[in-house]
C-alpha cells in the first residue's frame, strides 16, 4: 500500500480530555503498521495517535468497497426510516457509490451525497467530492440528512454533528449508524475495523454530540437488519485473560475469521473453508470454530437487550421541543 501511515496524537473529540487508558493494540493489514485503540473516561474509545487528515484516503484498499454492495432490502430497510416527505431534500453523507441517493431518487426524493474518496462509481449522480465540513452548502437546507457507518470514520466526529445541525431544516431528520463501543464483548474481542475505524461510540457519547449540537434522540435502534456486528476473539481473551491489560489483538483474534478481510472470501462460503483448512492451524480451527459460535450467541443476546454492536440513531433537530409541543397537545 501507499507508504506510511503519519500520525498525530489526539484528544478526546467528545469531552476534550487527555486523559486516556489504553484498550488494545492491533497491527493492520493494510498498512501492516500498528494502531491502539484508548478510551477516555467520558467513555468514547478511539485511534490514538490518530492517521492525519492527508493519510486518511490511504487507509482505504482498493478492494474496500468489493463485497459491500447492500442487498436491495437492506436498502428498502435504510429508506423505510425516512420521513414521509415526497420532494423531500435528502444528502448522504459518505455515499460511496451513490447507490442509496439512486434508490431514494426514486422514491421521491430530490438526493445528492458528499464523500471524501472519489469510490468507482459507474451510474451517475448528484455526488460532491470533498471534505462536507469545508463544503459551502446551504443552510437550515435539508430535510433529512444520512450517514450509514460513516461517523466512525472521521477524524472529528464533533464537526461533522455541528454541520448536519446548520444544514438541516428546523425539525429535520438526522439518521446514522455507528458503532455501540458498549455492546457486550465488543470492548475486549478487537473485532473493530482498525484504523479505519477511528472513533467507537456509545449511545451515551451518541446522545451526548446531539444535545451539544441541538438535536435529541427520536429513536435508536439495536438489531442487525442493516449492518452486522460480532464480538469474536472473546474466546481466547478469556483464556488468555489472567494477564493484565492493554492486550494485542493478534493474540486474542479469530484467525479464521480474519480471513475474511480478504474481499474475495467474503459471501463464499466453500472457499473460505478451503482457505481456512490450508492456512490455520488444527488446534486453533477449534478454537475458532468454538469462538464463533460464542461470538454469534453474543450478537443475538446483545440485540435482545437492545444493547447491540452497531447501532441505527434518528435524531431530530430540535426534536425534543417538538416532542413536549406534541405531548401538550396530545
Ligand atoms: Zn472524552
Amino acid at each position: 500500500m501507499g507508504g506510511l501511515i503519519e500520525t498525530e496524537y489526539t484528544t478526546c473529540d467528545l469531552c476534550g480530555s487527555e486523559d486516556q487508558t489504553l484498550l488494545y493494540s492491533k497491527i493492520d493489514p493494510v498498512t501492516d503498521q500498528e494502531f491502539h485503540v484508548v478510551e477516555c473516561r467520558c467513555g468514547m474509545a478511539f485511534v490514538n495517535p490518530m492517521p492525519s487528515e492527508a493519510c486518511i484516503p490511504k487507509l482505504y484498499p482498493p478492494d474496500y468497497m468489493e463485497g459491500k454492495e447492500l442487498m436491495d432490502s437492506r436498502y428498502s430497510r435504510m429508506l423505510d426510516l425516512l420521513p414521509d416527505e415526497a420532494g423531500g431534500r435528502l444528502l448522504d453523507i459518505g455515499c460511496a457509490r451513490g447507490d442509496f441517493i439512486l434508490r431514494a431518487q426514486r422514491r421521491g426524493w430530490s438526493a445528492e451525497g458528499v464523500d471524501l474518496i472519489p469510490w468507482n462509481r459507474s451510474e451517475h449522480p448528484s455526488i460532491l467530492i470533498g471534505d462536507l465540513i469545508e463544503m459551502d452548502l446551504p443552510e437550515n437546507y435539508y430535510d433529512a440528512i444520512t450517514a450509514w457507518a460513516v461517523l466512525e470514520h472521521v477524524r472529528r466526529p464533533s464537526l461533522y454533528f455541528r454541520k448536519v445541525s446548520t444544514l438541516l431544516k428546523d425539525k429535520g431528520l438526522f439518521i446514522f449508524i455507528v458503532p455501540n463501543f458498549d455492546a457486550l464483548g465488543m470492548r475486549r474481542s478487537c473485532s473493530e475495523d482498525i484504523p479505519r475505524h477511528l472513533w467507537l461510540f456509545t449511545t451515551r457519547s451518541v446522545k451526548s454530540y446531539l444535545e451539544k449540537n441541538g438535536m435529541d434522540v427520536v429513536r435508536i435502534m439495536h438489531n442487525s437488519s442493516i449492518y452486522t456486528a460480532y464480538p469474536f476473539g472473546l474466546l481466547r481473551d478469556l483464556l488468555y485473560g489472567l494477564s493484565p491489560r492493554p492486550r494485542h489483538c493478534s493474540a486474542i483474534e479469530n484467525r479464521s475469521v480474519s480471513l475474511l478481510r480478504n474481499a474475495q472470501l467474503r459471501g463464499n462460503l466453500l472457499r473460505w473453508l478451503s482457505e481456512v483448512r490450508s492456512r490455520v492451524k488444527p488446534s486453533d480451527m477449534l478454537l475458532d470454530a468454538l469462538d464463533l459460535a460464542m461470538g454469534v450467541a453474543l450478537s443475538k443476546w446483545s440485540s435482545l437487550i437492545r444493547n447491540y454492536g452497531i447501532i441505527t440513531v434518528i435524531a431530530s433537530k430540535n426534536g425534543e421541543k417538538k416532542l413536549r409541543e406534541n405531548q401538550k397537545t396530545s
